[in-house]
């Protein structure tokens, strides 16, 4: 799932997941709660993270393809927040290989919305899960408090928005002449967003054949 920071990759991310019975992976969750309980992988990109630029390809890559290898990921997965660079695409695509075409969802929102929903995110400070708008006290989750994440205050959100267009933008034009990719409007309501989602992969499936 394609997107800039605060497009709603998460949120849709969570319900395909669930709907869809695979699991999401989220290069993002799992950085943080390396930061969280403090591992050598914790301690090396929090600077990146603090600082709204992206934590080394390497790296991330190695998440990735150990996470794709576990056994609740061999039917299919949901990817949030990966590949954002052209060098995590390649080496994404080799790492699927023939286990079928990826569906690439491209979750398009204007830069002024996407400001304005970083500047009132709010996560759990406990599990992490994303805060909706009816969720503001507690998360719905677990009950724990809810937090601004650190990279969310307005000078780090102007930089990661220059990093997405720099570094993640150029992933569109990667993937845009397959029959698999799709555009999604992200600037309505959840529910219309996950609508878009739903026939974006009905239509991806039946041109590139893509297992549902
Ligand atoms: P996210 O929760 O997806 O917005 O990710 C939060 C931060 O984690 C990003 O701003 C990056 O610093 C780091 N991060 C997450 N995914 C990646 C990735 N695929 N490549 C590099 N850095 C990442």
């Amino acid at each position: 799932m394609l997107g800039p920071p605060g497009a709603g990759k998460g949120t849709q991310a969570e319900r395909l997941a669930a709907h869809h019975g695979v699991p999401k992976i989220s290069t993002g969750d799992i950085l943080r709660r390396a930061v969280q309980s403090g591992t050598a992988l914790g301690g090396s990109a929090k600077q990146a993270i603090d600082s709204g630029n992206l934590v080394n390809d390497d790296a991330v890559i190695c998440i990735v393809r150990e996470r794709l290898s576990c056994a609740d990921a061999r039917s299919g997965f949901i990817l949030d927040g990966f590949p954002r660079t052209v060098v995590q695409a390649t080496a994404l695509d080799a790492m699927v290989g023939t286990r079928g075409a990826l569906i690439v969802l491209d979750i398009v929102v204007p830069e002024d919305v996407l400001v304005q929903r970083l500047a009132s995110r709010r996560i759990c400070g406990a599990c992490g899960a994303n805060a909706t708008a009816d969720t503001r006290q507690a998360c719905l989750k677990c009950g724990g408090p809810l937090v601004v994440r650190t990279d969310d205050g307005a000078e780090i959100v102007r930089e990661r928005l220059k990093v997405y267009q720099r570094q993640t933008r150029p992933l569109v034009e990667y993937y845009s002449a397959r029959p698999t990719f799709r555009a999604i409007d992200g600037n309505q309501l959840p529910d219309a967003v996950t609508s878009g989602i739903d026939s974006a992969i009905a239509a991806a499936v039946a041109a590139g054949g893509a297992r549902p």
